[in-house]
């Protein structure tokens, strides 16, 4: 039992795409083909997996890259200096992740997170420079106090009694029970936290930086991070994240149907085209893209985010249920800014106490500088926004949000270090990226049903409506916004994909 797992997750993914056989020991008794809609994390853990037990996966990818929301730029003027403008940030306790950084050989390096690193707090015009909990600025240590006896009592206290599978269920439903209709907010208030305390804690936060953006969620989201542990000893890929995408395409492995391949190879080293439809006829998933070539499958797996399907995807109507659909049209989606600059010299590299991460209330929000081994270049990834903070850069250029952004640095610095080092840059705000319109999806109060049926879609649970297309991604999973979700759904839609393809070559 892996305590740190999703709480509504029973199943040990690593340890099934570990064994021996793969997903199944059968292999289907026709040639089966599963279009993969999305080349994301999830879209490309299950082509790895069904090549595996001698399915052929067939790509399709709207935009003119593999990885999806693992996004590393690699800065033209020197490759080896990343911008993660996706995902950046892995905890250790992922355990599918976990599996596949192994299996690839992907190292990881400590990611520079408040009190990891000597780390800038500025708030209400104030500086304070911390280089651990003791050090907080007092009313911060108070609240910092606060909320870990708060997560103490309702999880982490109650985490040590859990001593088989069927109390975890208890214990998680009763959070569920108790947090699934109640914001953020309102549990600090119900906790009895005052305004003040709110405020500092919502500009500031602790472990990935200021909350109050995401206030208004249910607050099971907040909590489940914390039991999965996710939000502590944080990684980044050495190389940057967008390479396990690359792996699960190149890789070549053992199978039983195409002996050893990979599934680039598979799909002759190039994606398909965006896909407009996806229609069913009699028992195939017939699967049109932008030229308006139809190919037909055994079936489908759809790991686009939800609003990119609304947007841009014909559904036939037979496929989903109609509370699916609905859960699919009412997913919250979290708005979200990057901002990064590559300057000449990583400067900060010189000076062991150089702050690494400042965190304020202005603008900026999260300030994160990287250290890499093999580039002289520095990246430092100005601002790191969600929702209402992300907004505020929308209507301005790149040029000018890093003008903005460097202003305000300025001053939660408290000198004009970076400008004169600044040599090239890249922005992005995910909710007006084609094909994502959003970051990713976390759930508002009265929505965790939909979650449940979500992750019903994901398993074939319902024998009525499976009707050989299948949900992945992070956005299916309890765990929107983390690359863990997406594996896990990705591997799960895959399993799905294989019985169905066993069941049409016996039918
Ligand atoms: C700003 C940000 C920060 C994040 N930070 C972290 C983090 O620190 N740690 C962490 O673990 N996770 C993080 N995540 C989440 C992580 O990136 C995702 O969980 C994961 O990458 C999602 O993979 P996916 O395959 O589910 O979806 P995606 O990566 O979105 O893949 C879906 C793919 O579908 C494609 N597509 C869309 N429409 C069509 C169509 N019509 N036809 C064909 N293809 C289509 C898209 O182009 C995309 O490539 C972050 C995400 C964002 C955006």
């Amino acid at each position: 039992m892996d305590l740190y797992n999703i709480p509504e997750q029973s199943i040990d993914y690593a340890a099934l795409v570990s064994r021996k056989e793969g997903l199944t020991e059968r292999t289907p008794g026709h040639p089966a083909r599963v279009a993969i809609v999305g080349a994301g994390a999830a879209g490309l853990v299950a082509a790895f997996e069904l090549i595996r037990v001698g399915i052929q996966p067939v790509i399709y990818e709207a935009s003119g890259r593999i990885g999806g929301r693992l996004y590393s730029y690699r800065f033209p003027g020197d490759s080896n200096a990343i911008a993660e403008l996706g995902a950046m940030r892995f905890p250790p306790t992922a355990a599918t992740l976990n599996h596949y950084l192994k299996k690839f050989d992907l190292d990881t390096q400590t990611f520079p997170d408040p009190l990891v690193v000597p780390t800038i707090l500025y708030v209400n015009s104030e500086r304070y420079i911390c280089r651990n909990e003791a050090e907080l600025p007092r009313p911060l240590q108070r609240v910092s106090k606060k909320w870990a006896k708060l997560v103490d009592q309702i999880i982490i206290e109650k985490q040590k009694k859990i001593l088989d599978k069927e109390s975890l269920r208890d214990f998680w439903q009763e959070q569920v029970d108790r947090y699934a209709d109640v914001t953020f907010y309102q549990a600090l208030r119900d906790d009895g936290w005052n305004s003040e305390e709110i405020n500092l804690f919502g500009s500031l936060g602790l472990g990935t930086g200021g909350f109050d953006s995401i206030y208004n969620l249910s607050f099971l989201e907040i909590l489940r991070i914390v039991n999965c542990r996710w939000e502590r000893n944080q990684k980044l890929i050495k190389g940057g994240a967008e390479q396990l995408a690359a792996r699960l395409w190149n890789t070549r492995r053992e199978c039983r149907r195409f002996k050893i391949t990979s599934v680039r190879e598979l799909n002759q080293d190039r994606w398909r085209q965006e896909v407009r439809s996806i229609v069913l006829d009699q028992n195939r998933v017939c699967v049109t893209d932008r030229s308006g070539y139809t190919d037909r499958f055994d079936a489908a797996i759809l790991t686009c985010a939800f609003p990119a399907i609304e947007a841009g995807i014909d559904i036939d109507p037979g496929i989903f249920s109609p509370d699916v659909m609905q859960a699919i049209r009412r997913a919250h989606y979290i708005r979200s800014s990057k901002v990064f600059v590559r300057t000449r010299k990583a400067f900060w590299k010189q000076e062991p106490h150089f702050p690494l991460c400042a965190i304020t209330d202005e603008i900026t929000r999260g300030t994160y500088f990287f250290n890499f081994e093999d580039s002289e270049s520095g990246v430092i990834c100005l601002s790191y926004t969600w929702e209402d903070s992300s907004q505020k850069f929308l209507a301005v250029s790149p040029e000018q949000q890093v003008n903005i952004c460097l202003k305000t640095l300025d001053r939660v610095i408290g000198s004009d270090l970076i400008r004169s080092q600044v040599e090239e840059i890249v922005t992005i705000s995910w909710e007006q990226t084609p094909h994502y319109h959003g970051a990713f999806r976390l759930a508002y109060p009265g929505q965790y049903r939909d979650q449940v049926i979500l992750s019903r879609q994901n398993q074939a649970a319902d024998p009525a409506w499976n009707r050989g297309v299948y949900l992945a991604g992070d956005s299916v999973s309890f765990c929107g916004g983390w690359l863990e979700g997406a594996l896990q759904t990705g591997i799960q839609a895959a399993v799905c994909a294989v019985h169905r393809c066993l069941n049409l070559a016996g039918a």
